[in-house]
């Protein structure tokens, strides 16, 4: 509760009288957050659920606004309307890269680092050319990098997005479709899209152990994708029951607050040092 708190933007709320000012306001500074250098990103560490041991981590953008830290559910869609997710999302696969080859180097851990693209990013003609570009000028392995596009993103687009998407394989990143199982039923986009990677929505977790039916569900998606020799992550593992849950039924691995909060870069680069040691 103390985390959602602190990523609520209430700077606005008493002054303004109507969420469209408010909005306009937080537009003009967003298109500042670059140049101020307001953006930070934050990882969440992502574990092997047969180990124990970090697999990789999550980069997750922030917006250092007037001394609070601004969610990305209050200006992603803003960015993304506005475009000005392009150069932001260029920032954050940039800083990503160097951050994950520095913590591969200093540790000698083979670290997978996922970055979250956008449709709008997925759109630009030379996305191809930026990862390929990030990657180079970083020294990061192709295949220490995973990009996360939505399901809703592939199903929609599915033909376009597959173009892309495997031309970002054929540089050697993965592929890992995010928010899996919500709502999109169709499946027909793996026929196109060889994906290396389902991260389990959260949904289906919330409910386990309570929900038998849940657990059945989450349970035939691990086994779904055990069949399709594609790797799954469970994301928003809240709980101990739940870490055991997809312990037993053979998930490759988790991610959420019960194993490891979204952190500041340097934080996790303590957490793996850490790590690496014990
Ligand atoms: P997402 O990609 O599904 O990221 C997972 C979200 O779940 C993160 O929220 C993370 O902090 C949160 N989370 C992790 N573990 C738990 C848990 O155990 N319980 C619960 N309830 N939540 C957990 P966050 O950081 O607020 O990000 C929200 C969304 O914003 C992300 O959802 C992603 O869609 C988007 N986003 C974040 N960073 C970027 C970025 O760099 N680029 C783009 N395009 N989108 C981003
Ligand atoms: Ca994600
Ligand atoms: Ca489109
Ligand atoms: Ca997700």
């Amino acid at each position: 509760a103390k985390h959602a708190g602190r990523n609520r933007i209430q700077v606005y709320s008493d002054r303004m009288e109507s969420p469209s000012a408010e909005s306009l306001i937080l537009e003009n500074d967003l298109y500042k957050a670059l140049e101020r250098d307001e953006l930070r990103l934050h990882f969440q560490p992502q574990f092997s659920c047969r180990t124990g041991a970090i697999t990789g981590a999550e980069a997750l953008l922030r917006w250092e606004h007037k001394g609070k830290l601004v969610s990305p559910a209050e200006f992603i869609p803003l960015a993304e309307e506005t475009g000005l997710i392009v150069s932001m999302g260029r920032w954050v696969l940039r800083r990503a890269c160097a951050l994950a080859q520095r913590w591969r180097t200093d540790t000698d851990w083979p670290l997978r680092v996922a970055v979250n693209l956008s449709a709008v990013q997925l759109d630009r003609p030379d996305i191809v050319d930026e990862v390929r570009a990030a990657l180079s000028d970083t020294g990061l392995p192709a295949t220490a990098l995973e990009l996360e596009i939505t399901e809703s993103v592939v199903v929609r687009e599915s033909l376009r997005a597959a173009a892309v998407l495997n031309q970002l394989r054929a540089l050697g990143v993965g592929i890992a479709i995010d928010d899996f199982g919500v709502g999109y039923s169709s499946f027909a986009y793996l026929r196109e899209l060889p994906v290396d990677r389902f991260k389990l929505d959260r949904s289906f977790l919330s409910a386990i152990p309570q929900s038998p039916g849940d657990s059945r569900l989450a349970a035939a998606l691990i086994a779904m994708a055990h069949r399709l020799e594609v790797g799954i992550v469970a994301e928003g593992v809240e709980t101990a029951e739940q870490a055991a849950f997809l312990a037993s039924h053979q998930c490759d691995e988790a991610q959420g607050y019960f194993l490891g909060r979204p952190m500041t870069e340097d934080a996790f680069g303590v957490l793996l040092r850490q790590h690496v040691r014990t």
